[in-house]
């Protein structure tokens, strides 16, 4: 069945928006604005690629079960919504011992979403006896590109992943970053994440990895806009 998109805003002239990253956090646009800074001809990455709430894109439930399913679910939902190439991540801590968890629940591990000082504190308590060699854990990236076609059906869809490895510390250290910033120290450094620039976070972070992968097909998509 063919659907129009909602909102076509692919024809409104040469400072419109051509990508859109589906999420409100200003800081991973920041890092995308960057990383594709000079790679498409023509394309003005300050006006052209926007965050969700600048072409009114719906936010989306991440029901999927994995990283890769709710990345895709968001940028297809808001590729459909406005007609132009988009992008969406979802991210998380795996940690080894308890074989990927928390995973996708993240977010919201204490029960409580968004509430990262219980999060992180529930998960040092459930691993006070748990040995140094045995504290490996990761931040885990799905980065998703989806292009509309002019039916829903035939949206052109990529996924790629990036990690960040380490292990987890015994206590917080650092006033930086967010989430489980405080508790990963990252292999071959001796700071925790929340110990680091963002810049020398975003060179080595899951999700510069994952979208750094996702590159060449951004610039592919964008090349036929
Ligand atoms: P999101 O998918 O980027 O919204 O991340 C979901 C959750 O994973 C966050 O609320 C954090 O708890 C955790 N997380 C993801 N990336 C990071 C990171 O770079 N540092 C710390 N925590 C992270």
């Amino acid at each position: 069945m063919t659907e129009a998109p909602s909102t076509d805003l692919r024809d409104a002239g040469s400072t419109a928006p051509r990508l859109v990253l589906a999420t409100h956090n200003k800081g991973k646009l920041r890092e995308l604005r960057e990383l594709l800074r000079g790679q498409v001809p023509g394309l003005d990455v300050d006006t052209q690629v926007v965050d969700a709430g600048a072409v009114g894109a719906p936010d989306v439930a991440e029901t999927g079960v994995t990283f890769a399913e709710n990345s895709l679910l968001k940028a297809r939902a808001v590729a459909a919504a406005t007609g132009l190439v988009a992008i969406a991540d979802d991210s998380g801590l795996s940690v080894d011992v308890l074989g990927g968890a928390p995973g996708i629940f993240s977010a919201r591990w204490s029960g409580r979403h968004g509430d990262d000082a219980a999060n992180l504190q529930l998960l040092l308590a459930q691993l006070a006896d748990v040995p140094d060699e045995y504290r490996g854990a990761a931040f885990v990236c799905a980065a998703a590109l989806a292009v509309p076609g002019s039916a829903a059906e035939d949206c052109r869809e990529v996924v790629e992943y990036g990690q960040l490895e380490g292990m987890l510390l015994r206590e917080p250290r650092g006033e930086g970053g967010f989430g489980y910033d405080p508790v990963l120290q990252p292999s071959g450094l001796d700071r925790s994440c929340a110990e680091l620039s963002s810049e020398e976070k975003n060179a080595i972070s899951h999700r510069g990895h994952a979208f750094r992968a996702l590159l060449p097909a951004i610039v592919e998509a964008l090349a036929g806009t």
